[in-house]
């Protein structure tokens, strides 16, 4: 089981209103944890923090558990239809995570007790899609496995899922407390993907998260118990002698795992928006993440005005290469969704 590395625990009172509130309660207190209550909901008080860097350190270090009032899923275009809202935060410092530019400037991991109302939610939605059917992404704000030991929420929903015609459920981790989902009755219709990257590069950038030899030991024990499989490099980093370290990485994993067909592969090349570099650089001042704006980037423009910086076309094109040799190589049958 990964190590929690919560210092601080909150609760909001109103979370004891519920069974997996209470039990959570009850199982962090008897672990040794100092719990404080928070009367209001979302005006979580009591982290510590005066510089950028403090600030942030202190939110990872923080847990909340309370109540999910919106019940209006986001979309989760274009890997899913919603995002299943069960967690948001995570207790992993990488540096380049896409989240720490969304959850402030503390950004603890906030676990929501109320999942039987955020279940029948989604069994709302799905309704009305009907007979189309609808994938939902449960880790689209969070990494929920480091906390499953504690709320349960995952083995919930994979329940859920298995009953539902019309669904399927999805997340991605980089964690390997998934003991309890083990045998569960999920009947294939959650598909768990491991985010995997090179030793060095998680060694480098992937703080307080699982390594590499461990990913591949929780992934390749859930395909053993008929999960539905998915691999998402990311992000790829064109350092030092990256195929060789990439080639590596993909030897390892045809080894553990090349008995297995259903396994989905998604491929993404590191890009950083200027805001993100800023933000990085506040919390990680000596920061060793390729950000230089030179030759190697071009612009891309996106969806909502602001653009990123992504390798220019003929790097992008050699990961192409690179990548659907490898998996086509060691995993035939594998189904490549993207490598962008
Ligand atoms: Fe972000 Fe995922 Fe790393 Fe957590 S494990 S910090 S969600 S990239």
């Amino acid at each position: 089981m990964n190590k929690a590395y919560f210092k601080r625990v909150f609760f909001e009172e109103q979370a004891l209103d519920y069974p997996v509130g209470k039990a959570m309660y009850d199982k962090l207190k008897v672990q040794g944890y100092d719990i404080g209550l928070l009367k209001s909901h979302n005006r979580v008080t009591g982290i510590p923090g005066k510089s950028a860097r403090e600030s942030f350190f202190q939110g990872k270090n923080t847990l909340v558990v309370g109540v999910r009032k919106t019940l209006d899923f986001a979309p989760c275009k274009p890997s899913a239809h919603f995002q299943l809202p069960l967690v948001t935060g995570c207790q992993g410092i990488c540096e380049y995570c896409y989240l720490n530019t969304q959850l402030g400037k503390k950004p603890y991991t906030r676990v929501y007790v109320n999942i039987d109302e955020i279940l029948a939610q989604a069994a709302n939605y799905i309704q009305q899609r009907q007979p189309e059917t609808t994938v939902f992404e449960a880790a689209a704000t969070s990494d929920p496995v480091p906390v499953e030991p504690f709320s349960g929420a995952l083995a919930q929903a994979i329940n859920f899922f298995a009953h539902q015609e019309y669904a399927y459920l999805k997340f991605v981790t980089k964690f390997p407390s998934i003991d309890s989902l083990l045998d569960l009755d999920h009947r294939g219709r959650t598909r768990i993907r491991y985010s995997l990257n090179t030793d060095r590069i998680i060694h480098d950038y992937e703080h307080r998260t699982a390594v590499l030899d461990e990913r591949i030991q929780a992934l390749s024990r859930l395909l053993e118990h008929g999960y539905p499989g998915g691999v998402i490099i990311a992000p790829v980093i064109l350092e030092g002698n990256w195929q060789e370290e990439y080639g590596h990485m993909m030897d390892k994993l045809a080894e553990a795992l090349s008995a297995y067909r259903d396994i989905h592969f998604e491929v993404i090349s590191h890009r950083f928006a200027r805001k993100a570099k800023s933000n990085i650089l506040d919390v990680f001042p000596q920061t060793t993440l390729p950000m230089n704006e030179d030759k190697s980037r071009s612009y891309k423009f996106g969806q909502f005005g602001y653009g990123k910086l992504v390798y220019n076309k003929a790097l992008l094109q050699e990961i192409k290469s690179f990548f659907t040799d490898a998996i086509g190589r060691h995993f035939p049958e594998a189904k490549i969704d993207y490598i962008i």
